[in-house]
């Protein structure tokens, strides 16, 4: 268990979660040349701050990680990756189109 502390897990699991969340969202903006890519990912950087802050251990362990997993769900609009991406899983559900009756 990373603390005993019933707050303060919950804070870091409510603070992981939504780290995990921004991350989604700002690989998928990049990947797809959106807008908005660089505030996604100012705010990945802001949550991953306050997890530093208040929870260096776990910062310690995770930052390797996120750095990782980020890299590999990085991909292009030419390389779908629909397994990792709503706006690939999305695109590739429309080419596929509806069935036939
Ligand atoms: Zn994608």
């Amino acid at each position: 268990m990373i603390t005993k502390e019933p707050n303060r897990r919950w804070e870091l699991l409510r603070l992981l979660h939504r780290r995990n969340r921004l991350a989604t969202a700002a690989i998928e903006h990049l990947a797809h040349d959106l807008p908005g890519a660089d505030l996604l990912w100012q705010e990945v950087h802001k949550v991953e701050e306050r997890v530093r802050i208040q929870f260096p251990a776990v910062w310690a362990i995770e930052n390797a990680s996120w750095v990782v997993q980020d890299g590999e769900r990085l991909h292009t609009a030419d390389s779908p990756r629909p397994a990792d991406c709503r706006i690939c899983a999305a695109q590739a559900r429309l080419s596929v189109g509806p069935r036939a009756a």
